[in-house]
């Protein structure tokens, strides 16, 4: 079984859920490798043939939109993982401004910047709006939160590993 965690637009509060299940990642790792995941281990792209792709963030730059392509046609099973991927999230609130408007208060109108504000060259286009996972490409399972809540994932990704059914209790959006 190979999983990977793929990232777009959002803050890896998402990755950091799946580091926070402590040691129940030794027994996932029992199970399954993990192949993927630019936060957690350095390697430059997914390998063919995953099994299961967490995607976090939303799609709000054309580079975004590349890598999540690329994870779909390398996974069997995708899953939007956090409410930015299921729904656009923190990300999606940037439609609130125009792209030019974004850029000018990040690169030119805060006090860290350089002094002279250019805005980088190296900066992926951003699309004309932010994207859930599901707007661009097919989704097999949605988990919700910002982050996933750790009692829920302790629940879920061993039974998709493992390939089980999961009931979720019907509280399990709002409470533990
Ligand atoms: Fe961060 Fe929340 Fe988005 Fe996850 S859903 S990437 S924790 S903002």
């Amino acid at each position: 079984m190979k999983i990977a965690i793929e990232e777009l637009a959002g803050c890896s509060g998402c990755t950091i859920a799946v580091l926070d299940l402590h040691e129940m990642l030794l027994d996932i790792v029992k199970d399954a490798d993990i192949v993927y995941s630019p936060v957690i281990m350095d390697v430059k792209e997914p390998p063919e043939g995953i099994d299961i792709a967490f995607v976090t963030g939303a799609v709000r730059n054309a580079e975004n939109q590349e890598h999540l392509e690329r994870i779909r046609r390398r996974a069997k099973t995708l899953v939007a993982f956090g409410t930015c991927a299921c729904y656009g999230g923190i990300s999606g609130l940037s439609m609130l401004n125009s792209n030019e408007d974004l850029f000018s208060c990040v690169y030119q109108g805060v006090d860290t910047v350089k002094p002279n504000g250019a805005i980088p060259t190296d900066v992926p286009p951003f699309l004309y709006r932010a994207f859930a996972v599901g707007d661009l490409v097919k989704v097999d399972y949605y988990i919700t939160g910002c982050p996933p809540k750790e009692a829920f994932l302790k629940q879920i990704i061993p039974a998709m590993i493992k390939g089980d059914t999961l009931e979720l209790s019907r509280k399990s959006v709002c409470s533990e």
